[in-house]
Order: C-alpha cells, then structure tokens, then sequence
C-alpha cells in the first residue's frame, strides 16, 4: 500500500477527489436503533461466549446455543442503519471482516465490525438498512469453532487491531451500546 502511494502520489485518479469531496451521508440511513446481529433482532438462540472486557476482549464473541460449529452459516445481520466502509478477507486471524460506518441522531459516527465471517454478503460503499443480511457466521478458516466477533468503536476507520487489548479507547461495549439504543 505505502509502495503504491509513493510510486502514483502525483496522479491521484480525480474521481478518488470527486467521491471524497462530496460524499454525504444519507439522511434515511441515519441509525435511529440498534438491533443485535445474530437472532434478530434479540440474539434468540444465540449466547455472548466472550463478554467485551474478559480476557481484554475488545468485542463480544456470539456462538449458537448448540455450540461447536452448529451456528457455522447462520444468518449476520446489519446492527443499525448505516453503509458498508470495509469488506474484505484480511486472514491473521481474522478471516472476512465487514465494517460498517452508523451516523447516529446526535451527527456522531460510530462503527459496528463483524469478523470471521464465513460469506460477505455485501459491498463496500453499499449502504444498509438495520435488519439487512449482510454475511454469515464463520471460523475465519477453521481456526476456531464457528462464532461472530462483533465490534462497537466509537472512533471509525481506526486500524483493524488485535481483538484484544487492556486499552479500550476507541471502543464500546456492544451489548451494553446496543442494549441502550433499542427503539
Ligand atoms: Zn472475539
């Protein structure tokens, strides 16, 4: 990547500019309520393996309730409204990740990251609406037993990170965030 910049820095493709200068987030994607990406909307048959916080976890680790790989497949859905900044398999760990950018009602952005996904379902630059389908459950691999690693960052676009750190800055706790912002 850094390669690629240093070699084109003088020619950036205009349309890059264009997109940049004028994107706009769209008012009917605003993210008014969060639902729970797996059982929707309540996580029904699904339990949080890994709370936000154990073992520096910087997510919640949802499994199916018949454990193993039985939830491999199952359905992961869009948490809020918002659009699709990032979609794409990064392996080290973490297999296909989607991450998803939510403007909420008071103009702050946050941003929702779903890992070892088994299928992308979606595009980046895609926009959604709370509820959508947008991937399934996976074992980024096969290097664990099948469960989605979700992501609350109240800082967008950070680097993707490690999943586990005793510095939480720039992220949520997700149940607790999408248990506060039901409808
Ligand atoms: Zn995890």
């Amino acid at each position: 990547m850094k390669l690629k910049i240093e070699t084109t820095n003088t020619k950036v493709p205009p349309e890059t500019l264009i997109l940049q200068d004028t994107f706009v987030y769209k008012d009917d994607y605003v993210a008014k309520s969060f639902d729970f990406p797996i059982g929707k909307p309540n996580a029904k048959g699904y339990y949080n393996a890994q709370k936000f916080g154990k073992n520096n976890h910087l997510g919640d680790d949802w499994n199916g309730l018949k454990g193993g790989n039985s939830d491999l497949g199952d359905s992961i859905y869009a948490i809020a409204n918002g659009y699709v900044s990032f979609a794409e398999d990064i392996d080290s760990g973490w297999g296909n990740v989607i991450r998803i950018i939510h403007k909420l009602d008071n103009g702050k952005e946050i941003e929702s990251l779903y890992a070892h996904c088994d299928t992308i379902l979606v595009k980046k630059n895609q926009w959604l609406k709370k509820g959508d389908l947008i991937g399934t459950i996976g074992n980024a691999g096969g290097i664990y037993y099948a469960h989605l690693h979700l992501e609350i960052r109240d800082e967008t676009n950070l680097s993707i990170g490690a999943g586990y750190s005793n510095n939480t800055k720039g992220y949520l706790d997700p149940t607790e965030f999408i248990k506060n912002h039901r409808k």
